[in-house]
């Protein structure tokens, strides 16, 4: 989060932003798009009784960063929408309970998500309400592991000393796939690191401030560099965009540092010359291969060549789908505008059409992809990658 105050003053509404963003893009709306929104949060300081239907609007961006990164005149169009949030949400009843469970569940994440998978496993209660998460975790069929991997807080040795990293895991690989988080740790100890997964790892504090909690992202930060600082590792490597994105460059703006050595799974693959220490599984070799971008990672991390290149160069072939862009899923975006957030997927069915095995490098992605194209493999960059034992 840039530090964005008068930044708006900058902007010139010259539209560039619109062209990618998602929201604009479904509804045709200029209350929808970068320049709109920052239009109305200036409407705002001249009206006070505009301020809840502005915070509609606000709440209806998906903080996909790609205005951000289009602006010519550098303008944080994000940043802007998380300081809007995090003093207007108090106006709207619904999204102060939203934020107020948010706070609840990511306190005691393990005692919520164990809760949670227990009434998954004897019927979720039906409670109509439109900002009932649980709906979303029905509608979507999101299934919470068993076996969560940050509880165990390890240490995994390997036989071969190449260096020493830490993994942050983020709540989705946690929670719902830590079976990705189990196999990047087996193909990075089998050539040559030990990993460390500490349990104090919270999380990145992205759902917190997406519902204006800006307070509890700091704490949240504060909690992760303490606790990742002390192990005394190369590289933090995060399995999700958003999160690396928070540890980066958001946290500076928080808290006033960055964690360390945060890498996205690519980067450090690559920047560490692992390509040809990987390979991928003979079963893949004869699929149609399409990689999704996640936003964060094109927009935030600028990332879109590396995953490609790793996975060629593991023996994979890729097609590029007719057009890329953002799955709909967007967190809270999701329970609060399920229409939009649908018909982006169905964009998304179209040009994946083609393909068998869709990879992507974010897990809130794979859980958006999976709920609409059933038919398809979707599967983590980090699932792909074996060790190459030739
Ligand atoms: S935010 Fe940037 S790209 Fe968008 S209208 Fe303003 S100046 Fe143009
Ligand atoms: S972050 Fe994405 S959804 Fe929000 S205004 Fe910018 S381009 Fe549109």
């Amino acid at each position: 989060m840039e530090n964005s105050t008068d930044r708006d003053h900058d902007c010139v509404r010259c539209g560039k932003c619109k062209a990618l963003c998602p929201t604009y893009n479904e509804t045709a709306d200029e209350s929808m798009s970068p320049r709109g929104r920052l239009m109305l949060l200036k409407a705002l300081e001249q009206d006070n009784e505009t301020a809840l239907a502005v915070l509609q609007k606000i709440f209806s961006c998906m903080l996909c960063g790609s205005c951000d990164k289009s602006c010519p005149l550098g303008v944080s169009v994000t940043s802007h929408i998380y300081e809007a949030r995090s003093n207007l949400i108090q106006l709207d009843k619904n999204k102060k309970l939203l934020s107020m469970l948010v706070k609840i569940v990511f306190q005691h994440p393990d005692l919520y998500f164990k809760l949670l998978r227990l009434l998954q496993r004897i019927g979720l209660p039906k409670i109509k309400n439109s900002h009932n998460p649980l709906r979303i975790i029905d509608e979507m069929g999101i299934e919470l592991a068993a076996d969560t991997l940050r509880r165990e807080g390890m240490l995994y040795k390997s036989s071969r000393k190449r260096g020493r990293v830490a993994l942050f895991l983020g709540c989705s690989v946690n929670y719902i796939y830590p079976h990705i988080g189990r196999q990047l740790i087996q193909t990075l100890t089998a050539i040559g690191y030990d990993i460390v997964v500490p349990s104090s790892e919270v999380c990145c504090g992205a759902p917190h401030l997406s519902v204006g909690l800006k307070k509890e992202a700091a704490i949240n930060a504060e909690k992760n560099i303490t606790a990742f600082g002390k192990l005394r590792v190369e590289a933090v490597i995060s399995l999700c965009p958003t999160c690396t994105d928070f540890l980066k460059n958001i946290y500076p703006n928080l808290v006033g540092a960055a964690m360390p050595n945060v890498m996205d799974i690519s980067e450090f693959i690559l920047s560490n010359s692992l390509c040809d220490s990987l390979t991928s599984s003979a079963a893949y070799k004869n699929k149609k291969i399409m990689f999704h971008d996640p936003c964060h990672s094109l927009f935030k991390l600028n990332l879109k060549k590396e995953p490609r290149e790793i996975l060629r160069r593991s023996g994979l072939t890729l097609t590029e789908p007719r057009e890329r862009g953002c799955c709909g899923l967007a967190g809270a975006f999701k329970l609060l505008y399920t229409d939009i957030s649908n018909s982006i997927l169905e964009k998304r069915k179209d040009n994946y059409s083609d393909a068998d095995l869709i990879v992507t490098s974010c897990p809130n992605c794979i859980i958006q992809l999976k709920a609409g194209l059933k038919d398809k493999e979707i599967k983590h960059i980090a699932e792909m990658l074996l060790p190459n034992n030739s």
